[in-house]
């Protein structure tokens, strides 16, 4: 085909300059113009320039195919993975994006449909619950807008931080977790006074953190408690954080156990960074759902799922950052588990697997509680990775 020019006119120059106003990139001064002027040129070359074809401000075949795509507004048709020729357009580099914004691994948006975009979106499915058949249509539109929210508001930082996860690997080995036992010195956190059962929440979780420690530490990891045993003083939660800041830290875990006047409430919650607006942070997210499921799944715990907080502790910290509530000390149900040095050592190994699982690539992510963690340490020790 003739190139489009400048000079041309007719309903393909329409066309074109319909598409180039769609992409912000023409003023739409005269609604149906038919004519190639220096405006619609300066449009195609930036359009050009933006998609990496040659920039010579003509419409020929290889730019008219880049603009036809580029008319597709995501959830203007379905998307799947079609064999030979896949799907392409502006509305699957769209979807790319947001799926990466989330932690998805796609690739690169390079806006064409391929088999690791498809299974990015079949991770997604199952994750909110849809059948994973890999192809978005409706229904994980729908999801997709719901949860877009989200990490809309994201600050880049996030968005930079998820990236960083993604491109440094599966090992854990070099790595820096930052573990906080809650409270401290003269605050006790939750206390019951019951008997042969006392424990504080202070040293239940400070005795938790020193089982995550070792577990950590065998896989290859650097551990820094935020304190000891029997501090004197009790470092307020800005403190804790800038003490993860300062320590570089790559993971950041804090841990409570909860109480409540009505001994009924009991089970887990994981805390990550968020606001009510839907600001959230998508790594801090994932990992807590990550601690979440695992924990749930080895202790039988019940589920009191993930919340966004805006907490200092989740908001100052520069890194994945989550607060587990392992069970109310209130509940003589949890509590009775909680004293048992067993079951705090299935919790510490729930967070280990947590925390191998956040660095897998999420198509190699594996079932929760598959990771046998006593394992781990040969594993990355002989530099593979657990499939
Ligand atoms: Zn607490």
């Amino acid at each position: 085909m003739r190139p489009i020019r400048p000079g041309d006119r007719g309903p393909a120059v329409t066309e074109i300059r319909t598409v180039l106003t769609g992409l912000d990139l023409l003023t739409p001064t005269v609604p149906d113009a038919d004519e190639f002027d220096t405006h619609t040129e300066r449009a195609v070359r930036a359009f050009q320039q933006s998609r990496g074809l040659s920039v010579d401000g003509r419409v020929g075949a290889e730019t008219w195919r880049a603009l036809d795509a580029a008319r597709w507004r995501l959830g203007a048709r379905t998307l799947y993975h079609a064999v030979p020729e896949p799907l392409t357009g502006e509305d699957v580099r769209s979807l790319q994006e947001r799926l990466l914004e989330m932690g998805y691994d796609v690739g690169r948006a390079d806006a064409i449909y391929g088999v690791r975009t498809s299974r990015a979106v079949a991770q997604f499915q199952r994750e909110v619950g849809l059948t994973p058949d890999g192809s978005c249509g409706p229904h994980t539109m729908n999801a997709l807008r719901r949860l877009g929210r989200k990490v809309v508001g994201g600050r880049p930082q996030w968005l930079r931080e998820s990236d960083a996860i993604r491109q440094s690997g599966p090992t854990l080995v070099g790595r820096t977790v930052v573990i906080d036992p809650g409270h401290g010195g003269t605050d006790p956190g939750v206390l019951v006074p019951d008997g042969s059962l006392r424990w504080t929440e202070a040293d239940l979780v400070h005795d938790l953190a020193s089982r995550l420690e070792g577990r950590l530490a065998a896989s290859g990891v650097r551990v820094q408690l935020t304190r000891g045993p029997a501090p004197e003083e009790c470092l307020p939660d800005v403190g804790r954080a800038e003490l993860a800041n300062s320590l570089g830290a790559d993971v950041f875990i804090s841990l409570h156990v909860d109480g409540h006047p009505n001994p009924e409430a009991e089970g887990v919650a994981t805390y990550h960074y968020g606001t009510d607006n839907g600001v959230t942070s998508a790594t801090g997210e994932r990992l807590a759902g990550l601690v979440q499921r695992e924990i749930v799944a080895r202790t039988g715990l019940r589920d009191c799922r993930t919340h966004a907080k805006a907490w200092d502790l989740l908001r100052l910290t520069r890194m994945p950052a989550v607060r587990v509530e392992v069970g109310y000390l209130t509940s003589p149900a949890d509590r009775s588990r909680l004293v048992d040095p067993r079951f705090r050592d299935r919790v510490a190994e729930a967070m280990v697997a947590a925390v191998q699982r956040m660095y897998f690539p999420v198509e190699r992510d594996v079932p929760t509680g598959s990771i046998d963690v006593s394992e781990l340490r040969a594993v990355v020790a002989a530099g593979t990775v657990v499939d």
